[in-house]
């Protein structure tokens, strides 16, 4: 009796390719002028001097609630649609 068909899990195995090619994703939060990039540490500050990073809670300030509809770059100080940093196609 050797019935013992072993369906084996066929876990799809992660193709993990290392090829440095940073830059194409599609997900990266960039300044819409000059492409500057955040990071988790980077900080904005609200009218009420509350700073955090505003792309963590999509231009919300955590402490009075304000919504920002624009988002000024650190980089090359331009102001924009915060929607506008988000990746479209
Ligand atoms: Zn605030
Ligand atoms: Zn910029």
């Amino acid at each position: 009796m050797d019935r013992e068909i072993e369906s084996a899990p066929k876990a799809p195995e992660p193709a993990i390719e290392e090829t440095g090619d940073v830059g194409t994703g599609g997900d990266r939060i960039r300044c819409p002028y000059c492409k500057w990039s955040p990071a988790a540490h980077d900080r904005w500050t609200c009218d009420c001097r509350h700073s955090w990073n505003t792309f963590d809670t999509g231009g919300v300030c955590p402490k009075c609630l304000l919504q920002w509809m624009h988002t000024q770059c650190p980089n090359c100080l331009q102001w924009s649609a915060h929607s506008a940093w988000y990746p479209q196609d």
